[in-house]
């Protein structure tokens, strides 16, 4: 693509973008993840339902996230920035942070981010990338002492 001196661009990415790295679509082929349907592992309501349940789809993702790394379209989206500076602005649907494993630094998780967590009880959102898989593993906000759930909408 051949850009101009003035040109601003604007990207949009989705979980396809992934694909590519690795990482299944959120909604794939079977949307069920151990034979949950993902409305009872990703929504506030399974959240009340089943915290812990919640925390091990979420740590399965992080794992899974973990393990993959960032494809060429991650890296032109970076390199467009590179070269375009403040003129290009990222926003994804994704959770994943492989556009900035790729090193894009001007973007904006319209849907949170996978590797932060949020404190329920005084709204603390810090970086945190741990497994949370056994029920006695569940986090607790270091500030406050209150539930912490992932950063995603
Ligand atoms: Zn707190």
């Amino acid at each position: 693509m051949l850009l101009g001196f003035q040109d601003r661009l604007f990207g949009l990415t989705g979980s396809g973008i992934s694909v590519e790295s690795g990482l299944a679509t959120f909604r794939g082929a079977e949307g069920l993840w151990n034979g949950y349907r993902l409305e009872d592992v990703a929504t506030p309501e399974a959240w009340d339902a089943d915290p812990e349940l919640v925390w091990r789809f979420y740590s399965m993702r992080r794992r899974e996230t973990m393990a993959v790394q960032p494809n060429a379209a991650h890296r032109t989206l970076a390199a467009f920035e590179k070269r375009l500076g403040d003129r290009f602005y990222l926003c994804t649907q994704n959770v994943d942070d492989l556009h900035e494993r790729a090193g894009s630094q001007r973007l904006h998780h319209m849907h949170g981010t996978l590797f932060q967590s949020r404190c329920v009880l005084c709204g603390r959102t810090f970086a945190d990338s741990g497994l949370y898989e056994r029920p006695d593993s569940m986090p607790k906000c270091s500030n406050c002492g209150g539930v912490v759930r992932p950063q995603i909408v």
